[in-house]
């Protein structure tokens, strides 16, 4: 393989295949493209796509690892690229009796775990105000991270009645979820981390079969994270490790940086490579991040290097306002790209909190800039997306008790809370599901006459789709689920903007399904409803940003972690803001917000803009601030400082997208931002309808037909409720009427 493109030293990190290795290197070295390589290397030395296991912080990284890869070197069926969290799902699905659960266990994610917790407190009397949700689920999230469970946590504690408090609900909440077969995200790693203690066939097996194992951004893995890796890797050692202690920011989750700091202790055999050339940025940012970044006591000693030169200064301005700081960048967007040869998805604006977003929200909608958002609070956690997950996750999972509690009443189907709570308390009697109390005929009927029927009719959707799963696509089940379940049609009846916008929501979600379903079939693999949902459980934000969007990317300075922009605005740059409050209180906290700051600054690769606000509204208060003490530590020889913002119109006529702004008043409310002539929800919808309806045709023996799944086929047999099709590829199937994607021809 043709490795001349890496330098000497990146050369000797991939080639190095036998033995511990610890890559050690500053922001935009070329860890990432480095460990890409190694792989590519391998694999032309002949190693097995199978023996190798790499394992990267998002989805999006492991999916853009494996596209490199097999550029480089073609097809790699059988290879695990993927996050820690997928990788534990992926040996718990294949051992889930070992970690004591049910084959289709589920994952639960922060709003369910909210939702679980807010019950227990609820039925244990437990003061809400004293003890809210957020609060008792850090608790506990800690202390699985440290494998300390309910007894352990009772153990250490001073037995006072706060611990007291905590013990129960923390053990409760356990039971609550082993009772629905369902595991929350610290529970992935946990358990996929006990059945490989606990089981040496099963731990032998991995290692036997992963003989080299791989961690980018190895400075943020967590203990149970590092124990798991150590494990595997203990048979061959053949384990290398890449990170930058300097961009260590998850310690508040439990990342520790000893496990970098202390890689060579735990593995004595250990070759260290550092990188030391930056291919990312020009010299005056690389130079302006160490700057910040050398007054960190706690770390190894390196500075990076550069050909590239020196670019424009850094630019600083402190606007008088929080509003004037989001119109001066979105201005500045605008200036830079009316200027030419930038498009919009060169830029990116980092701040530290979510609650930062809104102004600049704003601010580029009343210049018609296109943007994507990532937050925590899009996409999944949009009450819709939400609820159709929930229907979904019940086709795999009956017993999933939460996300039949969810949905039974979204749509309204009468079953308000008492009714419900009789359910349950029959469910708990008898020691079954809801969903198997609700299977019962004699049960729908004892329900209050509105609910008996709707419920009944959601009950039959639900199995019948379960029954047809293997029958269709992901995205066909879907739409019956919108549709049949009357979903879709309760938001379109209440005929507001809100359900307009919720619908737009749930027609999101499909392309969602649809890239999915897409990127299975390039890569040859069956898209099953099963890893769609694991999918969905451990995307982060992160895996929703598309590179190539013509969109300016609004995120946290965390999710923009491994990523890289031509050009990056990091506003809020305030004491109190950033470093945040909490963190100033400790050196530690302040040492992680400046590994943070650093971050932030290397991911820019041309420009990097800083600003601050004299006057900050968060979170409903209003006050004045100071600049961050980062800036004080910033080489002011680097640093140009801005004048005052000119207050003007959008200057040009055209944008991008070849809509005309015209004169536009860059502070009067616009209509939203339509750059097509159509409606494109009006024809979503009617396909959303037409494949939940299947075509309503009636079909005979000859018939020749085609499925949404199985392609072409001819029709052997009818009967009242089913069509048996002989399918060219996929052979005989039986279908359920109805709910078949089959079309005559
Ligand atoms: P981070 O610490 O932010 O994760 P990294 O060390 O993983 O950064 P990469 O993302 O792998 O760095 O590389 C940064 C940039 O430098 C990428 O655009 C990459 O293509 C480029 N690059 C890496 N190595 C070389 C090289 N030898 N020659 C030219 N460009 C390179
Ligand atoms: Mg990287």
């Amino acid at each position: 393989m043709n490795l001349d493109h890496l330098n000497k030293e990146q050369q000797r990190a991939a080639t190095h295949t036998e033995g511990p290795l610890l890559i050690l290197a500053g922001a935009g070295s070329g860890k990432t493209a480095t460990m890409t390589h190694r792989i590519a290397y391998l694999i032309e030395q002949g190693v097995s796509p199978y023996s190798i296991l790499a394992v990267t912080f998002t989805n999006k990284a492991a999916g853009e690892m494996r596209d490199r890869v097999e550029k480089l070197v073609g097809p790699c069926p059988g290879m695990w690229i993927m996050t820690f969290h997928a990788m534990s799902l992926r040996i718990l699905r294949g051992h889930y009796y070992a970690a004591g659960y049910d084959k289709n266990f589920v994952v639960y994610d922060t709003v369910d775990q909210k939702t679980i917790i807010k019950n227990i407190t609820k039925e244990q009397n437990i003061d809400s105000k004293q003890y809210p949700a957020a609060y008792l689920l850090a608790i506990i999230s800690k202390e699985k991270e440290t494998d300390s469970g309910p007894e352990q946590f009772l153990e250490k504690s001073d037995d006072s009645p706060k611990a007291k408090t905590i013990y129960n609900v923390y053990n409760e909440y356990q039971r609550q979820l082993k009772a629905n077969n369902a595991m929350d995200f610290d529970d992935l790693l946990l358990n996929a981390l006990h059945v490989l203690r606990d089981n040496q066939d099963i731990l032998a097996q991995y290692q036997h079969r992963f003989r080299y194992i791989m961690v980018d951004e190895y400075q943020d893995t967590n203990h149970i994270q590092y124990e798991i890796i150590r494990m595997l890797a203990m048979a061959h050692q053949n384990l290398c490790v890449v990170g930058d202690d300097d961009q260590c920011i998850y310690q508040w989750r439990g990342a520790d940086i000893r496990n970098i700091l202390d890689f060579e202790k735990d593995f004595p055999a250990a070759k260290v490579i550092k990188l030391e050339q930056n291919y990312r940025s020009c010299g005056n940012i690389l130079a302006a991040a160490h700057s910040v970044i050398k007054n960190n006591r706690g770390r190894k000693a390196k500075k990076l290097w550069t050909e590239a030169e020196a670019g424009s200064p850094i630019v600083y301005k402190r606007c008088d306002s929080d509003k004037e700081e989001a119109y001066y960048v979105a201005q500045e967007i605008d200036l830079l790209c009316g200027s030419g040869n930038r498009s919009y998805d060169d830029f990116a604006v980092l701040y530290r909190t979510n609650a930062q977003s809104r102004l600049f929200e704003d601010a580029l909608k009343r210049r018609r800039i296109p943007y994507q958002i990532l937050s925590g609070f899009s996409f999944y956690e949009r009450k819709e997306t939400k609820d159709m997950i929930c229907y979904l996750r019940l086709v795999v999972n009956p017993t999933d008790d939460l996300a039949l509690k969810r949905i039974i009443n979204e749509p309204k189907r009468g079953m308000g809370p008492t009714t419900l709570n009789k359910i349950g308390a029959l469910a708990y009697v008898k020691g079954k599901s809801l969903f198997d109390i609700l299977s019962d005929e004699d049960v729908i009927y004892s329900l209050p006459s509105r609910a008996s029927a709707s419920v009944k009719e959601m009950m039959d959707v639900i199995r019948l789709c379960q029954q047809e799963k293997e029958n269709l696509r992901v995205s066909d089940i879907y739409d019956n689920l919108l549709v049949k379940t009357g979903y879709l049609k309760a938001l379109e009846d209440e005929n507001t903007i809100e359900a307009e916008s919720r619908i737009e929501n749930l027609l999101d979600f499909k392309s969602f399904i649809f890239d999915f379903e897409e990127e299975k079939a390039n890569s040859g693999e069956k898209a099953t409803l099963e890893e769609f949902l694991e999918r969905v459980a451990t995307d982060s934000d992160t895996d929703k940003y598309d590179d190539k969007s013509g969109k300016v990317t609004l995120m946290t300075m965390h999710s923009a972690k491994g990523l890289e922009f031509p050009i990056v605005f990091m506003p809020g740059m305030e004491d109190g803001l950033f470093p945040g409050h909490r963190a100033m209180d400790s050196e530690n906290g302040i040492e992680e917000e400046r590994r943070l700051c650093y971050v932030g600054m290397t991911r820019a690769k041309e420009r990097l803009f800083l600003t601050s606000a004299a006057y900050r509204v968060l979170y409903g208060q209003g006050d004045y601030t100071r600049e961050s003490a980062f800036l004080r530590e910033l080489d002011k020889s680097l640093l140009h400082e801005a004048g005052d913002t000119v207050y003007e119109p959008s200057r040009r006529t055209n944008n991008r997208l070849g809509v005309n702004t015209g004169s536009f008043d860059g502070f009067s409310e616009n209509p939203p931002f339509r750059p097509y002539g159509f409606d494109p929800l009006k024809y979503a919808k009617k396909a959303v309808k037409e494949s939940a309806s299947g075509s309503g045709e009636e079909f005979m023996h000859g018939d020749r037909v085609t499925h949404g799944k199985f392609g072409h086929g001819i029709v052997v047999d009818v009967d009242a409720k089913t069509v048996t099709v002989v399918f060219e590829e996929a052979g005989m199937k039986k279908l359920a009427k109805g709910i078949a994607p089959l079309k005559k021809v």
